[in-house]
């Protein structure tokens, strides 16, 4: 059995990997404060005693004995990293070596959640993991955007100065269930407004694309990266299957059954036009990983979840 840290664990993601992890057997110290993440996420998982809570901010040193560390404490959705952008950038770099010195010190194995944002707003397209992105290091992403690039930086640092055992995921748009109602990403907030018979807000004309993935591959292929030898990464790991946020959009209407109407807003600072990763390299080295949940399954668990989310309080 091993003893495994999920820094960010009370989180959309983070709550996934908990349950997984305990479910393969083994012993799970769950590590958050709650900026985006709640407790009502793993809850379920309270009554396992092998699983352990703990209240922290990873921007302060934190000791525990650990044989795996996966890195996902930070607000991923841009209107909470946006919110307080110091913090954003603490909670990237200065977590990251909080993190990385607990390696260090434990000898543990550390997985790092980095992004396709630090691609930028990609001028290669796909997006290889050789590339080294178009990103704005001014602008309102930049708080997360290069606050995960230097993670990565310190990732592979720490490794070639200090011997460490990492591994960097860049995680591309990732939904599902257990994403809290107020996220403010595009899946939540359009299968919301759909629900709730509000207009679904799209910024600028909407033929930006993305590439969406269901949690449980995400999931898949993170345990599977920890569990590579003498493979550190970066790898993306996301869907290929890439959508215009228009499409998303009409998507969600039909699958809600929704009369809600399409409302155009101003487009945002520095988002990026195109996105999608080309995953050769998770396949080739991942035993074969891909992504196995297409867009409208996904989105029908999903809506599934924000139904009882919204219109049942007794449901988890
Ligand atoms: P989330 O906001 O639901 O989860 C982040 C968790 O980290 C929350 O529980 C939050 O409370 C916690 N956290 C934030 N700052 C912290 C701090 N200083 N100390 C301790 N805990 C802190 O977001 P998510 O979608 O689950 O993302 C998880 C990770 O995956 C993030 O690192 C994110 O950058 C990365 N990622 C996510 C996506 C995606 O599409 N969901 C894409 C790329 C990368
Ligand atoms: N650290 C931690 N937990 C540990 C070991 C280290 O939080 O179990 C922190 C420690 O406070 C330090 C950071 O990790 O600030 C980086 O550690 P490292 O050993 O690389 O640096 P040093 O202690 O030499 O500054
Ligand atoms: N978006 C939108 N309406 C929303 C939320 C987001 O049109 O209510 C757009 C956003 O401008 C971006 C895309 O959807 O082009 C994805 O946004 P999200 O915040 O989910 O994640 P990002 O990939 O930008 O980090």
């Amino acid at each position: 059995m091993k003893r495994i840290l999920v820094t960010g664990g009370a989180g959309f993601i983070g709550s996934h990997l908990c349950k997984r992890l305990l479910d393969d057997g083994n012993e799970v110290i769950c590590l958050d404060n709650y900026f985006t993440g709640r407790k009502k996420n793993i809850i379920s998982l309270l009554d396992n005693p092998y699983f352990e809570l703990v209240r922290h901010d990873v921007t302060f040193p934190y000791y525990v004995e650990v044989d795996e560390i996966y890195n996902l404490a930070c607000p991923a959705s841009p209107v909470h990293y946006q919110h307080d952008p110091i913090s954003t950038v603490k909670t990237s770099v200065s977590g990251a070596i909080n993190m990385l010195g607990l390696a260090k010190r434990t000898g543990a194995c550390i997985l790092q959640a980095s992004t396709s944002e630090v691609y930028g707003d990609p001028i290669i397209h796909p997006q290889k993991e050789d590339y080294w992105g178009n990103v704005n290091p001014i602008g309102i992403r930049a708080c997360y955007d290069e606050g995960k690039r230097c993670a990565e930086t310190l990732f592979m640092d720490y490794h070639h100065q200090n011997n460490l055992d990492i591994k960097i995921v860049r995680i591309f748009n990732t939904y599902g269930p257990k994403m809290t109602p107020n996220d403010g990403r595009v899946v939540s907030n359009f299968i919301i407004q759909a629900l709730t018979g509000k207009d679904l807000t799209i910024h600028g004309d909407g033929l930006q694309t993305r590439s969406f993935q269901h949690v449980h591959d995400l999931i898949d292929g993170m345990v599977c990266m920890m569990g590579t030898k003498n493979f550190i990464g970066p790898v993306n790991i996301g869907n290929p299957n890439e959508f215009t946020i228009l499409e998303l959009a009409n998507t969600i209407l039909e699958l809600t059954d929704s009369n809600s109407n399409i409302k155009y807003l101003p487009s945002v600072q520095d988002d990026p036009k195109q996105r999608c990763p080309d995953i050769s390299l998770a396949n080739e080295k991942l035993n074969g990983w891909n992504p196995s949940i297409s867009l409208k399954e996904g989105l029908k668990n999903t809506i599934d979840y924000f139904e009882k989310e919204l219109f049942n309080n007794d449901l988890m």
